[in-house]
């Protein structure tokens, strides 16, 4: 009876005639020209292959501040320009850089062996003779927090976590922790070194290198990153119940400030008083391999989208491309980009750093005021398979700071399933990327450039 009283005070309390949902917003029409030329990138694009093949090749890795990345630059100008974009440039900047040398990490007692480790960048170095201490472990980057410092003080610290893959990649930020964080802890606590399982998804001995800073006036001690098999086997060695001690060798320098710089280029609109559409990728990559997926692909789907819409005709808005310098180790390029740029109005902005597996959602931020235009975005990419997510996000890192000042921004995610597995290791090679897939992402770019950039005029060749 109770329960029956209940269900009728809650029948008499909902209202008599309930509201009508709100009707669905009127479906948006895609121009058939968007659908053309997204349907074109899908089946035969071969620049953005033509790039990440070209600059994996011809240039390498190219670790920002070093002579490769000038030797990139110079390499991006001569490939910008052969493609005839117009307004290429080089935007440079000041800036640290630190640099590898010989690693190597080994179990003294209680059971002798040889790691696989590298550097985490900013690493203090170790010098040729390298440290030696007793391992303390924690399974997580709190657990070190946690720690009274006389368990700490004298010893190597490692880190353990479990990161696991997903579609959106999410788990970096959530088990990034150790490298992020954990340095600067291990350091306050009076430790000789730390070494922490790789941010990685994989099971291959391919340590995960990746930036981290020594925060709060923390003094710099070594830093580096095991292999997954390579953490899980001192797990194991550390369960035997013994004292633990690792031998661990890692050397660098750094140079207080060297050279980088942004690379930019354009397609210019037919009107020139309109806020440009900046779509973009960065340049540099890590010195274990030559970046293909870590963004030698996303410099080149933002260029290859870019100029299939020049190839079309003129755009109304000019479309810039910007390759960023200097974004493993900070940002450098996004942030010179924003101290230069950012007070300059972006009709939109929007970055490619996340492999060329396919994209499976788009995201846009591009106000309220401008919703239909970010329906028709969602519209023109759904024949992709590509789902239409949030209206107030977009993300990208070197376009970070811009999107938080408010500029309007667009996100197409890629699926990351595999991303982590790859990213920041030795086998970022261009054998890991799907010609097919980058495909799908050019073709995602040029149908979102064709929304943005605001109807092509055609040119005699496209009419052809
Ligand atoms: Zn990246």
């Amino acid at each position: 009876m109770k329960k029956l009283a209940a269900l009728t005070s809650i029948l008499l309390a909902a209202p008599l005639f309930a509201q009508p949902a709100a009707p669905p917003p009127p479906p948006v029409t895609v121009a058939p020209w968007i659908h053309a030329l997204r349907d074109d990138a899908l089946a035969n694009d071969h620049y953005a292959w033509d790039i990440t093949e070209g600059l994996t090749t011809e240039v390498g890795q190219r670790m920002a501040g070093t002579a490769a990345e000038a030797r990139a630059r110079a390499w991006s100008v001569a490939r910008l320009k052969a493609m005839g974009f117009s307004n290429v440039r080089v935007e440079t900047f000041d800036m640290p850089v630190w640099v590898r040398g010989p690693e190597s990490a080994e179990i003294v007692a209680p059971f002798p062996q040889k790691m696989v480790v590298a550097a985490l960048g900013n690493s203090a170095s170790t010098g040729p003779a390298g440290v030696t201490g007793q391992i303390v472990a924690f399974d997580s980057v709190d657990a070190l927090r946690a720690a009274p410092d006389a368990a700490v003080r004298g010893k190597i610290v490692f880190v353990d976590h479990r990161m696991m893959a997903n579609q959106d990649g999410s788990g970096y930020g959530q088990f990034g922790a150790p490298r992020r964080q954990g340095p600067t802890l291990a350091s306050q606590k009076g430790a000789i070194a730390i070494v922490v399982r790789s941010i990685g998804t994989d099971h291959h001995r391919n340590p995960h290198t990746g930036v981290m800073t020594f925060a709060d006036g923390a003094k710099p001690i070594p830093a580096g990153a095991l292999t997954i098999p390579d953490a899980e086997q001192l797990v194991r060695i550390l369960g035997r119940g013994q004292p633990v001690t690792m031998r661990l060798r890692l050397e660098s320098t750094t140079i207080a400030a060297a050279q980088s710089g942004n690379v930019i280029a354009e397609v210019p609109g037919r009107d020139p008083s309109l806020a440009p559409v900046m779509v973009s990728g960065h340049l540099d990559s890590w010195d274990q391999s030559t970046g293909a997926i870590d963004d030698a692909s996303g410099v080149a789907i933002a260029a290859a989208a870019a100029k299939r819409i020049m190839d079309a005709g003129r755009p109304l808005r000019t479309i810039r491309i910007v390759w960023f310098g200097a974004e493993e180790v900070g940002l450098f390029g996004g942030n010179d980009y924003l101290a230069r740029h950012g007070k300059e109005p972006h009709y939109a902005i929007a970055e490619s750093d996340f492999g060329a597996d396919r994209i499976w959602k788009v995201d846009s931020k591009l106000g309220e005021a401008r919703r239909d235009e970010a329906r028709m975005i969602g519209a023109a990419l759904a024949p992709l398979g590509i789902v239409t997510g949030s209206f107030d996000e977009a993300e990208g890192s070197d376009i970070g700071p811009l999107l938080a000042s408010g500029v309007p921004g667009v996100g197409l995610s890629q699926d990351g399933t595999r991303y982590f597995d790859i990213h920041h290791t030795p086998d970022d090679t261009l054998d890991k990327v799907d010609p097919a897939q980058l495909r799908q992402n050019v073709a995602a770019w040029t149908a979102m450039l064709g929304v943005l950039s605001g109807g092509i005029e055609p040119n005699a060749r496209a009419r052809r």
